[in-house]
This record gives C-alpha cells, structure tokens and sequence, in this order.
C-alpha cells in the first residue's frame, strides 16, 4: 500500500495531523498527537507548499546528511538583514525580502487573483501582503 503523499490526515475532533497507528483486518486506524483514535481521518489536500515541505521531510529522513541544504529554510532572516544598516534597523528594503522570499521558494502567486502570499512556516499559513 502507498501512501498518497498529496493528501493530509487530520484528526476529525482537534484537526491535529494524525499518525498511522495500527491495522485490524479491516481498516486503518490513526492516532493523533493528542491521543485521539479514528479510523476515518479528514484527508485535506495539501497546497503547493506543503507537497514542497513534505518533499524535503522526506528527502532529509532518507538522506540526513542533506540537511545543510535546508537550514536556511527553516528560519526567516530578520528584519534587520534587510536593512542598509543591520545595526539600526535603517534603510529596510522590501525588494530584498522579495528576492529573498524567490530564492527560498516561500512564496506562491494565486492564479486567479495574482495575489502573492507569503508563507509563514511558524504559523503554518499564507500571509496575504501584496505590498512588499
Ligand atoms: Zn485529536
């Protein structure tokens, strides 16, 4: 049985990802990280960005030694690291967070809308802020 990795399993009661628990002879359970059983998890699709971070998961816990190739995605730069001076948090540049965001793949553009959404990896979600 394969995996479909484009899906997420969620807990139906706190909507918190679940994990495969156990198999009876006829279904799937899962558990959740607050220690909810069901055999039927919301299965939600998972956006551009997701597939992308599961992506890299998974490459990682296949090869671990690949993982100075995503530290810098792991943290945003501060604010101050898109400054003229870094010190004094003066002359902040948002074309440099733009460029920034290009680089690390942590943005998508909604076809539809042409709006850009930022994503923000502590909150898991998409800021929408065209401005910068
Ligand atoms: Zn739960």
């Amino acid at each position: 049985m394969t995996e479909n990795t484009e899906l997420l399993l969620l807990c139906p009661t706190c909507k918190k990802s679940v994990k495969e628990h156990h198999k009876d002879d006829i279904q799937t359970w899962y558990c959740c990280e607050a220690g909810h059983q069901t055999a039927n998890p919301i299965k939600q699709e998972l956006d551009g960005i997701q597939i992308f971070q599961r992506k890299i998961c998974k490459d990682m816990e296949e090869h671990p030694e690949h993982w100075d190739n995503y530290k810098p995605l792991k943290l945003y730069p501060s604010y101050a690291a898109f400054c003229d001076d870094p010190e004094e948090q003066t002359g902040f540049k948002p074309a440099r967070v733009a460029r920034w965001l290009a680089e690390n793949e942590h943005f998508k553009t909604d076809r539809e809308t042409d709006i850009l959404y930022y994503g923000d990896e502590a909150k898991g979600t998409w800021i929408q802020d065209g401005e910068t």
